[in-house]
């Protein structure tokens, strides 16, 4: 049977938290979601759930969010997909929005999937553009497809709620806003034990050397042109003396050079940081989408016909050996010079 697709009003975002933190990606996709509200014309809201998350939906509301629906139980302390599932498919279809957005993290794409198939509706997974249409008002969707080789945009003509998971690090984040209000609506829904067949025993964290390149302001990168190991070492004391992290290609993580928390582009992270040097990365698409949003990028390569000098700001041609440290060294010197002015 068709839906009614009239009945479908405002956007939703999946406010995804963590042991009482919102995740980072929330703050951008509230962000996001403003300019597509008011485009539409229709407000925004968040969908929280946990366990004594009121705190969290007055943060919401200072980014942002009109409504704030609410389910707070024991049962939805931990993320399970059973719970998380049923109660917000339950909210979708009494309150009906007809655009939900969730983060692409590891939640997002466990939970995205789960619902869309519930509540019969597409799902455009890992976008990193949304417009809306000024025609009809629909979602457009953009994503990486075919390997990344192209980039497509995807429409969810008939089915409410237009659903999209977004990468973590490419939209602006909402600025927060301790003066704005809106309403907290607590849900009311029914779930018990027997509808969640997992249990959460306990939570372990890794002790892997795990990096945020999402939060980072200057990302020094590495790909396979630091031949081993040991180059990163060196892009570590480059990327330290700006506060900075120390990301990869793919191909420096395939070699088992570094963990995957650092690999930057479209299997990675997505980034968005003021400063990327790319020191001996070629610049293969499925890299660049994951970078091309940074304010200024510098590339190293000996290869003056490298593609990663197309995305470049400014490019070095010339091997990262003499020049990664040649640029750490100067930094010494302005840091010296700076402590001798201040002396
Ligand atoms: C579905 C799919 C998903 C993918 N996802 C990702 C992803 O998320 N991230 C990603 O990075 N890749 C991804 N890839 C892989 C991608 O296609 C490339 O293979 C990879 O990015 C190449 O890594 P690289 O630039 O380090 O290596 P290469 O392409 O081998 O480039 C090495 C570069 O180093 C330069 N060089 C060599 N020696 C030196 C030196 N001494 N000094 C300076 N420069 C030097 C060379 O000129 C060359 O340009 C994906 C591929 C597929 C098919």
């Amino acid at each position: 049977m068709d839906m009614d697709l009239s009945l479908y009003k405002n956007i939703w975002v999946f406010a995804e938290q963590r042991q009482g933190k919102i995740s980072p990606v929330v703050v951008e996709l509230l962000g996001e979601g403003k300019k597509l509200a008011n485009e539409v014309g229709v407000e925004l809201c968040a969908v929280l759930l946990g366990k004594d998350v009121n705190g969290l939906a007055k943060e919401l509301i200072s980014y942002g969010a009109q409504k704030v629906y609410v389910a707070d139980s024991s049962l939805l302390e931990n993320y399970t997909t059973d719970a998380y599932t049923k109660v917000i498919c339950d909210a979708v279809n009494q309150f009906k929005p007809e655009i939900m957005l969730l983060g692409a993290t590891h939640i997002g794409r466990d939970l995205a999937p789960r619902m869309s198939s519930r509540l019969d509706t597409g799902l455009t997974a890992d976008c990193t553009r949304l417009e809306i249409d000024p025609e009809d008002k629909k979602i457009m969707q953009t994503r990486p497809a075919f390997g990344g080789n192209i980039m497509a945009t995807i429409i969810c003509p008939n089915n409410r709620p237009q659903m999209s998971t977004v990468r973590p690090g490419v939209m602006d984040k909402a600025l927060k806003d301790e003066s704005k209000v809106g309403e907290i609506i607590n849900l009311d829904f029914k779930l018990s034990e027997k509808d969640i067949r997992t249990k959460v025993i306990k939570t372990v964290k890794t002790n892997k050397d795990m990096v945020s390149l999402v939060d980072a302001n200057v990302i020094v990168s590495g790909g396979l042109g630091l031949r081993d190991e040991k180059g990163f070492e060196m892009l570590k004391k480059l990327a330290d003396k700006f506060g900075g992290v120390v990301g990869a290609s793919r191909a420096a993580v395939d070699a088992g050079w570094i963990d995957h928390s650092h690999q930057v582009g479209q299997t990675g992270t997505t980034v968005k940081p003021t400063v990327y040097i790319a020191c001996g990365i070629s610049g293969a698409i499925q890299h660049v989408v994951g970078m091309q949003e940074a304010d200024v990028v510098i590339a190293i390569n000996k290869n003056p016909s490298a593609l990663i000098f197309g995305v470049a700001d400014y490019g070095i041609v010339g091997d990262v050996y003499d020049i990664v440290p040649m640029l750490t060294e100067e930094l010494d010197n302005v840091d010296e010079l700076v402590k001798r002015l201040n002396a």
